[in-house]
């Protein structure tokens, strides 16, 4: 704790799926975090509740309209909580020289640039949002070397990952004799359904979850597998690790959240109850471990673990985000792309839900040599795909 007094925690993404479940871990330790900043879209009644009970220094919404609101009625309560409207103002609450950690937990490509802010300003960057690594990994891995910023990961399985590998792991697995990465996969809610009854599949259907409770877009990610594709290019900028040295592995009781096999053949697991604020507790308190809330884990009533080879014709995403890692370049931008745009068509009945590998497939043929060497290219390059996969999906519109 910096001189004994609570470490200074910006959450972008406050009122999603991980914004809850961090707000809940530093609720049951305020003498060790506060409430710097909490950020969200649009959601003025969220934000209001939560800036009321946690008193941060800002609430941002990057909605103006709502912002307005927002501040009219925290000030009619009397609260001191700033509030600022805009993309620059997540910037600001990112860099922020009062924010201690950033936790990165707004969903999708829009989460890259408030990410990115805290990792070049040498934040401790607990980093949720997996889109910003699979976008940009070559340019934010680079951003956290420069700055200093420690970078903890919060995905499950990459955190999983991170407590396997030996303390100071420098990205570098054959100095350490790491020999491959087990990523597990819970295989979602259509692992068993029969393939010919995925079109018609529902967005309720799709974010299901057997295991976890997440937001939207991830939820149907998972059904697709195309959550463990991001997850595998993830992996490969994290820990430095070639995508032939990365497996996926179905695992569907969700207990076993990743592991590392060293060339002594031994194998190192993360093991516990899927909830997301073990990984969320041991990034904010690393390298000490403190309470989540979270249940102790009973190997009797689980009984049994099993495991299983991913069917790529089950999953084809997988597949694409695996060829895309391979391919370099602007790849996987435009993986990323045409997913996130193929998975907001599907939750608004546009598109079929077998037909999102097909959008990114088709994305991927047909997009051009696009450069990644700046942010600003980077983005081009997203803004390219989403306009490529949006002709994709007219082009698939009402067909089943
Ligand atoms: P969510 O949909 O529940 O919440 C998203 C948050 O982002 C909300 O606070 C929302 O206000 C904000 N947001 C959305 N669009 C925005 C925009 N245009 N500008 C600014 N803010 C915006 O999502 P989630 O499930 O909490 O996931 C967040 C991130 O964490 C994702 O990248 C996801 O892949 C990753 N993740 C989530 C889980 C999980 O269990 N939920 C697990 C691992 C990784
Ligand atoms: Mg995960």
């Amino acid at each position: 704790m910096p001189n004994n007094r609570p470490q200074r925690i910006t959450l972008l993404g406050a009122t999603g799926s991980i914004g809850a479940s961090t707000l809940d871990v530093i609720g049951r330790h305020p003498a060790r975090f506060e409430a710097f900043a909490l950020t969200a879209h649009v959601q003025v009644e969220r934000l209001f509740e939560l800036s009321l009970r946690f008193a941060p220094r800002y609430a941002v919404l990057t909605d103006a309209a709502a912002a307005s609101e927002l501040r009219r009625r925290l000030a009619a309560e009397g609260s001191r909580t700033e509030v600022l409207s805009g993309g620059a103002a997540l910037l600001e609450v990112a860099a922020h020289p009062d924010a201690d950690a950033v936790m990165a937990a707004i969903v999708g490509a829009v989460g890259l640039a408030p990410a990115l802010a805290a990792a070049r300003a040498g934040k401790r960057v607990l980093l949720a949002n997996k889109e910003a690594l699979v976008l940009s990994g070559h340019l934010f891995m680079e951003a956290v070397a420069a700055s200093g910023a420690q970078l903890l990961p919060i995905d499950s399985e990459h955190n999983a990952v991170f407590q396997a590998l030996p303390q100071g792991y420098a990205r570098d697995p054959r100095a350490c004799g790491v020999r491959r990465i087990l990523l597990t996969a819970s295989g979602g809610p259509f692992r068993e359904r029969p393939v010919e009854t995925l079109a018609s599949v529902t967005p309720d259907e799709a974010c299901a979850h057997p295991n976890w409770v997440m937001g939207r877009k991830i939820s149907v990610d998972s059904a697709t597998m195309m959550n463990k594709g991001l997850e595998v290019i993830e992996a490969h900028w994290l820990f430095g690790v070639p995508a032939e040295c990365i497996e996926v592995v179905i695992h569907p009781q969700s207990v076993i959240h990743s592991l590392v096999d060293y060339t002594d053949g031994s194998v190192l697991a993360q093991l516990g109850n899927p909830d997301m604020r073990t990984p969320i507790a041991h990034a904010l308190a690393y390298p000490e471990r403190i309470e989540a809330g979270v249940r102790a884990l009973d190997l009797f009533e689980i009984g049994r673990l099993t495991f299983e080879r991913p069917d790529l014709a089950r999953f084809p995403c997988l597949d694409l985000a695996y060829r895309a890692l391979r391919a370099g370049g602007a790849a996987a931008a435009v993986l990323n792309a045409a997913n996130e745009e193929a998975v907001a068509a599907f939750l608004d009945g546009r598109l079929g839900f077998h037909r999102i590998a097909e959008v990114i497939a088709a994305s991927l043929e047909r997009a051009p040599g696009l450069s990644v060497d700046s942010i600003e290219a980077i983005l081009d390059a997203d803004a390219c795909a989403r306009d490529i996969a949006r002709g994709e999906i007219r082009a698939r519109q009402g067909s089943r």
